[in-house]
């Protein structure tokens, strides 16, 4: 048993919470952590026991100590009543919309969605007859008149992918709720501990573990959190894929977990100390970051979101690609990668032109998305400074 009281575990903050979800030092010889918990078998110790079904534990796939661990520490900073592991937050995403959608269905889906989002929605589900319709991410509480009578699920990210648009979550979900649709939402830039999803009407949440909870690029997870209407249909949907995360990847995430907090705000202080940097530069058209108040989703952030993360996007003044390339390839901190919330600074070029649907991408200038680390800030920014000598001198 842990040593808190179900009244103390019920008033803790949330650093708090951050050190103690999940975790039972008396569980494992007072030693801190959760060793990795591996294995397919279980033994049952008699005839009775394996036929009652009643064991804690049957089987590798219906859940380890670890993975257990892991889930309930994620329900409980979550604010939510259920949560599945996943090995990817791309599979996590897959788990959601199978939880919601059945042939014959119609779903809509944010135009700013993560791209492989749309290519699972445009392959498998379009295979199996679901309908996808992707809408304007700042559509609000107009989603409704996008409802048809097959409606099942509307799936959200907020911020967008990327290009960082802001969604009116409570209104969406809200509005998804009253024709009794699922509202789905992949909340990974702001995790659960800058938007609590399902204190906004969220059903399903998606968190790709792999970037802050892991914050070392060395694992790979996803996580999906219902409510209470949703529960049973997740863990239902869930147990007949077996779709289970590794024991070393939910012993790192685990681990992760308890500095996870730390690391969120380190990430903000810098990600906006260096949006702010880049919006006083002369090469820049355009920062997207939605805690800067001239983002046009501000408000919407302002209002529900305790928090920024460290990832954002720049619009950069029109320029050749062969300047933009010059810029990025003499990086030599910056780092030039998929993935993010680890502990190294990145940055992507990005065009979402090609594959948006529902509204036109057409920012008027290359865009490159930045991750940032913890780096020391005068070594980043000196790092850009001279990757603009490189921008200008080829443009
Ligand atoms: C990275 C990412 C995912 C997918 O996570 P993987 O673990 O890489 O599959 C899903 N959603 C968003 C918003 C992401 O940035």
């Amino acid at each position: 048993m842990s040593k808190l009281t179900p009244e103390t575990r019920r008033k803790i903050g949330r650093g708090t919470r951050l050190v103690h979800a999940g975790r039972d030092p008396e569980e494992q010889h007072g030693f801190v952590n959760m060793p990795p918990w591996r294995g397919s078998t279980v033994l049952f110790p008699t005839y009775a026991s394996l036929s009652a079904r009643t064991q804690r534990y049957s089987y590798g796939t219906k859940g380890t100590p670890s993975s257990e661990a892991l889930e309930n520490a994620w329900t409980e900073i979550s604010g939510a009543a259920q949560t599945v592991l996943a090995p990817t937050g791309l599979a996590a995403i897959a788990l959601a919309l199978l939880t919601a959608a059945k042939s014959g269905d119609h779903i809509l889906v944010a135009d700013s969605a993560y791209l492989p989002t749309r290519q699972f929605c445009d392959t498998i589900l379009k295979r199996m007859g679901v309908e996808t319709q992707y809408f304007d991410p700042q559509v609000g509480a107009g989603i409704e008149a996008l409802f048809r009578p097959n409606t099942s699920l509307v799936l959200m990210e907020a911020p967008g992918s990327q290009s960082f648009e802001m969604q009116d979550v409570p209104a969406i979900a809200a509005a998804a709720r009253k024709i009794g649709a699922c509202a789905i939402m992949d909340n990974t830039w702001a995790t659960p501990l800058f938007f609590p999803p399902h204190e906004h009407g969220v059903d399903l949440a998606i968190e790709a573990g792999t970037k802050y909870l892991s914050g070392h690029s060395d694992l790979m997870m996803g996580m999906v959190s219902a409510n209470e209407a949703w529960r049973k249909r997740l863990r239902e949907t869930y147990d007949c894929f077996a779709m289970c995360a590794g024991p070393e990847d939910i012993f790192l995430a685990l681990r992760g977990l308890r500095t996870m907090e730390l690391r969120l705000r380190e990430a903000e202080r810098r990600g906006l100390a260096l949006a702010y940097w880049f919006a006083a530069r002369p090469e820049v058209k355009e920062v997207l970051h939605p805690a800067l108040p001239s983002h046009p989703g501000h408000a919407i952030w302002k209002r529900d979101f305790s928090g920024s993360s460290g990832l954002f996007s720049i619009i950069l003044k029109p320029v050749p690609e062969k300047a933009v390339a010059a810029m990025l390839d003499g990086l030599e901190l910056f780092g030039m990668g998929y993935s993010w919330g680890g502990f190294e600074s990145l940055v992507i070029p990005f065009n979402c032109a090609s594959y948006r649907t529902a509204t036109i991408w057409n920012p008027g200038g290359p865009a490159l998305r930045f991750q940032v680390g913890l780096e020391d800030f005068e070594d980043l920014t000196a790092d850009l400074e001279k990757g603009f000598e490189r921008l200008r001198g080829t443009a």
